[in-house]
């Protein structure tokens, strides 16, 4: 079903301490207009969720094995993610995908058994430069969202349009490609929220915002910051017209 969201993706930022207090004033200043999820490092998702208890915000996970349980040092199950309070996960981030060398198929095992377990994945798709340069970028989101939800129910999907070229540059894609491709992608998947990530701040969310197809953001950078996320949620509000 499509809904209106803005995610959190702390990536490997913040102690225990600064988790806790940043996410004690989102918890102040969100509202329930829109699904605000906040994906944390693992090690703070148990604190977090007595943080966000009797609030709307929901937690996320950024990664997960796909296996329940087993000889898998340093892995994490989505059985795990579940007695800590996580409703999402993030999966087929850019990072996971380039730094950590994860394929489609790794991703769909994972998608699986997100949901096979109860959590629900947002997938991470998105083309690099050279792959734009060659104008493959449709053919690259095609396949990554094709393998990825090959036979899935998705009716607890998200998709966010991560261009890898706009992640962390500060520069995010510009709006006629951003409307290209989320126009592409919800001919892929339909009912599907979509959300924009790469370099959103609080100047540019208004902007992205109107553009039909994007559902909300995957926010970086700029969701460490709590009145810069809240901007940006405010923004993206605003130009959606929801009050
Ligand atoms: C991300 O890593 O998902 C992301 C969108 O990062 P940034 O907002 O910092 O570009």
């Amino acid at each position: 079903m499509r809904k209106n969201i803005v995610a959190a993706n702390w990536k490997m930022y913040f102690s225990m301490g600064e988790a806790q207090s940043v996410a004690e004033r989102i918890a102040e200043v969100v509202d329930n207009k829109t699904e605000v999820i906040v994906c944390p490092p693992f090690v703070f998702l148990d604190r977090l969720s007595e943080v966000f208890l009797d609030t709307p915000i929901k937690l996320g996970a950024q990664n997960m094995y796909f296996e329940e349980k087993g000889a898998f040092t340093g892995e994490i199950s989505p059985v795990m993610l579940k007695s800590v309070g996580s409703e999402y996960v993030i999966l087929g981030h850019s990072e996971r995908r380039h730094i950590f060398g994860e394929d489609d198929i790794d991703i769909h095992k994972k998608v699986v058994s997100a949901i096979e377990h109860g959590l629900k994945p947002i997938l991470c798709v998105g083309e690099t430069l050279a792959q734009r340069k060659d104008d493959k970028a449709k053919d690259v989101v095609e396949r990554q969202i094709i393998t990825a939800l090959d036979g899935v129910d998705l009716s607890g999907v998200v998709v966010a349009y991560e261009p890898v070229w706009a992640i962390g540059t500060g520069v995010p894609a510009d709006l006629n490609t951003v409307s290209e491709m989320h126009t592409f992608i919800r001919g892929l998947v339909e009912d599907v929220p979509i959300l924009y990530g790469g370099s959103v701040k609080d100047k540019n969310a208004y902007e992205l915002a109107q553009i039909n197809d994007v559902d909300g953001f995957l926010v970086g950078s700029a969701s460490l910051d709590t009145d810069t996320f809240k901007k940006i949620i405010d923004e993206f509000e605003r130009a959606k017209g929801v009050n």
